[in-house]
C-alpha cells in the first residue's frame, strides 16, 4: 500500500488482537491488525499510522 500523501510504499506491521471481553456472554474474536507507517521522513505524515486494515482470523478447534 502506498502513503496517500507521498506515494512511498508504506512500512506494514501486523500483529493480532482479540475482541470481547472474559465474560461468557460476549462473542471473542481474534483479528489480524495491519497498521501502514509512512517511512519517508520528508513525508509529513512519516511514523504516523495512515491506514488501518482488519482481517478476521478463522479459528479452528483442536
Ligand atoms: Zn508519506
Amino acid at each position: 500500500m502506498l502513503c496517500p500523501s507521498c506515494k512511498v510504499e508504506m512500512r506494514v506491521e501486523s500483529r493480532t488482537a482479540v475482541t470481547g471481553d472474559d465474560s461468557p456472554d460476549t462473542e471473542t474474536r481474534v483479528m489480524l491488525v495491519q497498521e501502514f507507517f509512512c517511512r519517508n521522513p520528508k513525508c509529513e505524515r512519516y511514523g504516523e499510522c495512515v491506514e488501518q486494515v482488519t482481517h478476521p482470523v478463522p479459528l479452528t478447534r483442536l
